[in-house]
């Protein structure tokens, strides 16, 4: 079934608001089955809300509103989404008594607009808001349906797990299943590339290929008739995804990399120590961010001058004075410096101009990453990047995790 979300409000156009219920019910919609064609925000204005009802309710049989339901004379969705559906207003009973109730119970006197709270159109199906006093509804007419919901995102998503998802199970003949497949070391231009036969010879699943930062995620989706062949579908399409493209995935279940990295290290009873100049702390930082990095983070030595280069991690000054600081020699002797400093068993590092003012010779955000692991030892050069210091020192963080995800998963280091 086709839907389409409208989202009401002029606080929305403004920016003021970011529409975070469109996404949730998006998100909500497409697990179930439902086809989400069309997303539409307009302002608290009667004509243009008139308008996009006729646009919306043209193309799709189920039209979900949010917002504008409440008490003050600038909310209209309700009277005019009965308007549309041709039903009358009329007093729900069961509402103006809880509004009554919720005035009561905090001692303050109801103003007259709140009665409007209380109407309801005819013949619809109400759904009673515990978290506000602006109940939601649904209303059908002619194999049309509105749902509407009130716009604070938490009653929104009450109502919709309270009520709504009830009602909308009822109403779709469809399931849909979804995986989220993360890469890293491929672009998604090149991933795009890789699996286009499979992307050109299918209909169902759909695969969608989206770059984030850094990293490129692969979302994999198949609608169908029970839960059962949706996931089967799905599982059939990630095995053949697996075989071309399986050596850049760290994770089949839409983890973050520093997730992936902080169990792996756990599971192996591994440590691992950074060195950090450019990132001045990042990758260890973003490691912690996980529960349990206390396990698998040995220490961190944020070294962002020269003098702490050497002081902190060891490394010759000479070698800094000869090869210079962005250098592979320093970037290796700063990864052993912090394995040996930490007493850990993965040591890594990073040095590099990330900008936007860089030396002569050297690249827009050029420089090293060093690991030192067991026997294996080395460094990655860095280049190709824009002058973009926030996009470069994030591209740093997520390289160094890749090559300790790589050390501690395959022993080896492919990244080029
Ligand atoms: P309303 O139901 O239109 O009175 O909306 C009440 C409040 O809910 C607004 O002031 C916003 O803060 C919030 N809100 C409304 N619409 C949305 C939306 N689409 N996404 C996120 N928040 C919203
Ligand atoms: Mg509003």
């Amino acid at each position: 079934m086709n839907s389409a979300i409208i989202a009401v409000g002029t606080e929305l156009l403004f920016g003021q608001t970011v529409n975070t219920n469109a996404s949730y019910l998006s998100m909500k919609l497409n697990q179930m089955g439902f086809n989400v064609m069309y997303h539409y925000v307009v302002g608290d204005n009667p004509d243009r809300l008139r308008d996009t009802l006729e646009r919306a309710f043209a193309l799709c049989e189920l039209v979900i509103l949010t917002g504008g339901l409440g008490p003050t004379q600038d909310d209209l969705t309700k009277e005019l989404v009965s308007e549309y559906m041709g039903a009358e207003l009329e007093i729900d009973e069961r509402v103006m008594a809880e509004l009554r109730e919720f005035f009561d119970a905090r001692g303050r006197v109801m103003t007259e607009n709140n009665i409007k709270q209380a109407y309801l159109p005819k013949g619809c199906i109400p759904l009673y808001n515990r978290t506000g006093t602006a109940p939601g509804f649904v209303l059908t007419r002619d194999g049309k349906t509105a749902i509407c919901f009130p716009g604070p995102p938490h009653e929104m998503k009450w109502l919709f797990e309270n009520g709504a998802r009830q009602y909308l199970e009822s109403l779709s003949s469809k399931s849909m299943y979804y995986k989220v497949v993360r890469t890293i070391g491929i672009g998604e231009s090149d991933l795009e590339t890789a699996l286009l036969p499979l992307i050109d010879e299918q209909t169902d699943p759909t695969i969608a290929t989206y770059a984030k930062e850094g990293e490129c995620t692969l979302r994999v989706a198949s609608q169908r008739d029970t839960p059962e062949e949706a996931k089967e579908a799905v599982e059939e399409m990630l095995s053949k995804i697996d075989e071309i493209v399986g050596r850049y995935i760290y994770s089949y279940d839409d983890e973050e990399l520093n997730e992936v990295v902080v169990k792996l290290l756990a599971d192996k009873g591994l440590k691992v120590a950074s060195c950090e100049s450019a990132t001045a702390g990042m990758f260890s930082s973003y490691l912690a961010d996980v529960p349990g990095a206390s396990s698998v983070l040995g220490g961190s030595l944020v070294t962002y001058s020269d003098e702490s280069k050497t002081a902190l991690a060891g490394v010759d000054k000479s070698v800094i004075e000869d090869k210079g600081v962005v250098s592979p020699e320093v970037a290796l002797q700063m990864a052993e410096g912090a394995r040996r400093v930490c007493e850990s068993d993965i040591g890594i590092s990073v040095t590099a101009y990330a900008g936007p003012d860089i030396p002569e010779g050297y690249a827009p955000g050029e420089g090293y990453v060093g690991y030192s692991y067991g026997e294996i030892s080395g460094t990655i050069h860095l280049r190709g990047m824009r002058n973009d210091r926030f996009r470069n020192r994030n591209f740093y963080k997520m390289t160094m995790l890749r090559i300790v995800y790589e050390l501690a998963s395959k022993g080896e280091v492919t990244f080029r």
